[in-house]
């Protein structure tokens, strides 16, 4: 497998039932916010979103929102959903997803990074042995180095089979 390739990929963040995340021994998940709760730099959660996160912690699967964006962003939209954050995690590199796990006190064995992005996302969770999932961007960026970040991507995922 590569590690530019995640372990799984869905539609939705919603598309993965509760119960799926059981099944593959995950009780803890950190999930990006651009693109993956919500459109980029949108303050508002769908109502899709808020539903998962309800049966999520219905499950008792732990969340904890990782994103690279600034605290300005992230601290009043995870307080919306009502979970833990990380801004500025800086993914792909592991520093800040180290620091959730010691915070959650669990191991990478049970724990699952959802996100949009193969460079960020998906290599963050592949060089730290948790379960990569991606879902697809809910909406694609009109700025220019994310349209290429995004070809690059296609380029990458031309050879997975989900
Ligand atoms: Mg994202």
């Amino acid at each position: 497998m590569s590690i530019f390739h995640p372990k799984y990929a869905f539609h939705r963040v919603y598309d993965i039932p509760p119960q799926w995340f059981l099944d593959h021994g995950i009780s803890v998940v950190l999930l990006d916010v651009d693109n993956t709760l919500t459109t980029h730099d949108n303050p508002v959660p769908d109502a899709m979103v808020l539903n998962w996160i309800d049966q999520m912690q219905q499950k008792n699967i732990r969340l904890m929102v990782l994103s690279n964006n600034s605290e300005a962003r992230v601290a009043p939209f995870a307080s919306r959903l009502g979970i833990g954050y990380i801004a500025n995690a800086a993914k792909p590199l592991a520093g800040a997803l180290n620091r959730a796990l010691a915070q959650m006190k669990v191991e990478k064995n049970k724990v699952a990074l959802v996100g949009d992005q193969i460079f960020t996302d998906i290599l963050c969770g592949n060089f730290s042995n948790v379960l990569s999932i991606l879902v697809e961007p809910i909406e694609l960026e009109s700025f220019p180095f994310f349209k290429f970040k995004r070809k690059m991507e296609k380029l990458v995922l031309k050879n997975f089979k989900r």
